[in-house]
């Protein structure tokens, strides 16, 4: 049988038409490696399209800038004929179909072949080629090596480039976590060679907050924040709880909230933190950890999620307050004695 790359590279020669895809609510690693994989396709002759399940945050949507990105929240049809028309899928940065929300159905059904890009945990086996990572600190640096194993790094033109820039830097915390080893900044080194602007990413991404989102978050965490590592039986745990009404109170944009979960790590002691968030479908969990505390099977187990060892997402059908309190019922669980 032959290796994933091999079969990646087989495919690259052989199908012409490619449709791409990553998760819901994008993040910039999620929108870096579908926008940078667009340009390095479009690069070796091939027709690519893009689509979304929803847009993502404002200071990430210019990245889709000349890709005609087409998204199911708004244009159902039209994305629905993109996956008729194209040869082959390319599934950026998501690990499970559940992923993609409403789309599902057209990922599933898709007829031609299939391909996963990814370094979350335990992808599920949909793809005809499974290119899984853990230990890559994001999809956007998986690209670049993959694209490094199959000789092809010629097809990385400025605008791929800054693209898989901008999700090594968001899903590392600006290259601080763990994850990010020697040859992380060695493909940065090489990036920034090849003539992008890294601080001109940074401005765009990190200093582009309204004045909505930074009171949102000042009120998150002086009114909103609980710390439960008071006492002898305490636990180094923290969460923020925003409300529908919080967040209309503050005119909520996607993306005002990313990275809000950071703060309670923070916080010195602090070993794990959830922001839970009260959204239209139900309630909306980030949970962030560090050290021997790990997150993605406490949220799968329990709130219908995952994601990585220290940073994972779940979802709660119950009430806010329901929610709460079954979280804290199972401190325990996480931080086992
Ligand atoms: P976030 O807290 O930023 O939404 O997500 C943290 C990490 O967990 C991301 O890597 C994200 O892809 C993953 N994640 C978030 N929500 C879910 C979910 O509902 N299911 C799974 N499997 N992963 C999730
Ligand atoms: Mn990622």
């Amino acid at each position: 049988m032959q290796q994933p790359l091999e079969a990646l590279k087989t495919l690259l020669q052989t199908d012409q038409r490619f449709l791409l895809i990553a998760h819901k609510s994008p993040d910039g690693d999620a929108v870096g490696s579908l926008v940078g994989m667009f340009h390095l396709l479009k690069n070796l002759g091939k027709k690519v399209e893009v689509v979304l399940p929803d847009p993502p945050a404002v200071n990430i949507v210019g990245f889709l800038k000349g890709t005609d990105c087409l998204f199911y929240s708004s244009d159902s049809n039209a994305v629905e004929n993109r996956f008729m028309e194209a040869d082959c899928l390319i599934c950026l940065d998501f690990n499970a179909i559940s992923r993609v929300g409403y789309m599902q159905y057209l990922l599933a059904g898709f007829q031609g072949k299939k391909v996963l890009i990814d370094h979350h945990t335990e992808p599920e086996n949909f793809a005809d080629i499974t290119i899984s990572e853990v230990s890559c600190s994001s999809t956007c640096q998986l690209i670049y090596q993959c694209f490094e194993g199959m000789d092809l790094l010629s097809s990385m033109d400025q605008h791929a480039a800054r693209c898989l820039y901008l999700g090594m830097t968001t899903d590392t915390g600006s290259f601080r976590f763990p994850s990010v080893t020697a040859k992380t900044h060695k493909i940065v080194a090489d990036l920034i060679e090849r003539g992008i602007e890294q601080w001109k990413i940074h401005q765009e991404v990190f200093d582009n907050n309204s004045v909505d989102q930074l009171q949102l978050r000042g009120f998150a965490v002086s009114e909103k924040l609980v710390l439960l590592n008071q006492g002898s039986h305490g636990f180094p745990f923290g969460y923020i709880w925003l409300t529908k009404d919080d967040l209309a109170r503050f005119n909520y944009q996607p993306g005002d909230t990313e990275g809000l979960v950071n703060t309670i790590l923070s916080i010195e002691g602090m070993k794990a933190g959830v922001l839970i968030q009260e959204k239209s479908d139900g309630i909306k969990m980030s949970f962030r950890s560090k050290d021997e505390v790990h997150v993605n099977q406490f949220a799968k187990k329990h709130f219908n999620g995952g994601g990585h060892v220290y940073a994972a997402g779940g979802f709660s059908p119950d009430s806010m307050d329901v929610t709460i309190s079954k979280l804290l019922s199972l401190m325990h669980e996480l931080f086992p004695r």
